[in-house]
């Protein structure tokens, strides 16, 4: 399977959402901090958010590959070295660069 692909069950997670990109406004002007993304709102369980990609469960998951996590996907933005940052998915909230969800996509 495509790694950049999503999986059946988290393209209906990111449906249901409101697709990517849509659950919520742009994060706040320049100089206000963002909220992380809780890995226990609704949201982020919907697509099996967590901070630390090791945490994973493969047999959960079975889309998860070994070794992605946010700092390799597709949909993180900002700026690099940053251990929070944000991403396409969850737009009004930063989310930890060595986490990971199933909407994960590969860089091209
Ligand atoms: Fe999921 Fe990618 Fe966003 Fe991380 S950066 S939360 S893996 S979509």
């Amino acid at each position: 399977m495509c790694p950049s692909r999503l999986s059946r069950r988290s393209a209906l997670a990111l449906l249901a959402l409101g697709g990517a990109g849509a659950l919520a406004p742009a994060l706040p002007a320049s100089g206000e901090a963002a909220a992380r993304v809780d890995p226990k709102d609704p949201a982020a369980r919907a697509l099996g958010y967590v901070e630390n990609a090791a945490r994973v469960d493969p047999h959960k998951f079975p889309n998860f590959i070994s070794g992605s996590s946010c700092d390799n996907c597709l949909q993180l933005e900002g700026k690099p070295g940053n251990e929070y940052r944000p991403c396409k998915v969850f737009q009004d909230k930063l989310v930890a660069v060595g986490g990971w969800c199933s909407a994960w996509a590969a860089e091209i």
